[in-house]
């Protein structure tokens, strides 16, 4: 059938490819069922619709660079009282995306920073944004490299351009001079202008020897709870729960004790 023929070439050449492929499926369905005209066009056009959001929404979490996919459904808020599912569930609307607000996650190792943040992540890219995760010294170590091999400029965009920047684990390793002043010039270059979300497992007072700069700390911080949401998670850690439930032993000794200060490593 020529007109067949020159329907599904016209389709591939507006750039329709899925409704290309489906067209024939659909015209059998419309055939067989006999539908309107308007529920015809209206059925072939939907799969074109979700065949690219779908595309979008995948090729957008591979770009994400997230390390796996977690959801805030498989986050069992009954096991950290100390965390506002609300305020979280509140968070996931991406409303403080909209406002270009930070969200800072702070608590000791293995209480579940990460999962929310990339919980909060997964949620953005779902809604249509862009996302790029990177661990603090994964940055540091880039923004450090393009800095000496003088592309910073280049790479720059990278951290400037998504809608979210995660930056996560921050607190794991001190601060030299010039990375302290790479992650400010960061921090400046998406105030009011892009979101990000942090995760930390040191509090704000011990930001100032993490960075070995008290007044450079003092402006960073400055910039970023400006306009932030901070949550802190003082509970147990899930990983501890999992390993003791798996193996029925105690809790390693270096665990023992209080949780909150922020200075064992995962
Ligand atoms: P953190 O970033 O605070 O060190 P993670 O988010 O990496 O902790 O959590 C450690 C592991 O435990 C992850 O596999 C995470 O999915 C899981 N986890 C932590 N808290 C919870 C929770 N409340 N419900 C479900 N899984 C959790
Ligand atoms: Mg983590």
């Amino acid at each position: 059938m020529v007109e067949l023929e020159q329907t599904r070439l016209m389709l591939e050449n507006l750039g329709l490819s899925q409704a290309a492929i489906t067209l024939d499926s659909h015209l059998d369905y419309a055939a067989r069922s006999e539908i309107t005209y308007l529920e015809f066009i209206n059925r072939l056009l939907k799969d074109e619709a979700d065949f690219r959001r779908k595309r979008s929404e995948e090729t957008r979490l591979k770009l994400s660079r997230l390390p796996h996919k977690k959801t805030l459904d498989e986050f069992d808020f009954s096991f950290q009282p100390s965390l506002d599912e609300r305020q979280i569930r509140e968070l996931a609307t991406l409303s403080f995306i909209h406002r270009q607000e930070n969200v800072i996650l702070l608590g000791p190792p293995g209480v579940g920073k990460s999962h929310i943040a990339i919980g909060l992540a997964v949620e953005a890219i779902r809604q249509g944004l862009s996302v790029y995760f990177v661990s603090m010294d994964k940055l540091l170590d880039d923004l450090r490299r393009a800095n000496n091999e003088g592309r910073l400029h280049h790479r720059w965009k990278v951290y400037q351009r998504p809608g979210l920047l995660v930056i996560d684990e921050i607190g794991y390793s001190q601060l030299d001079r010039v990375s302290g002043n790479l992650f400010f010039q960061l921090i400046c270059s998406r105030y009011e202008k892009g979101s990000m979300i942090l995760t930390s497992n040191k509090g704000f007072g011990e930001w100032g020897d993490l960075m070995g700069d008290v007044p450079l700390a003092t402006a960073i911080l400055d910039r970023l709870l400006h306009h932030a949401h901070v949550v802190n998670i003082r509970r147990q850690s899930y990983r501890i729960k999992a390993r003791v439930k798996a193996s029925g032993s105690v809790i390693p000794q270096q665990f023992q004790g209080d949780m909150s200060n922020g200075v064992v490593n995962s």
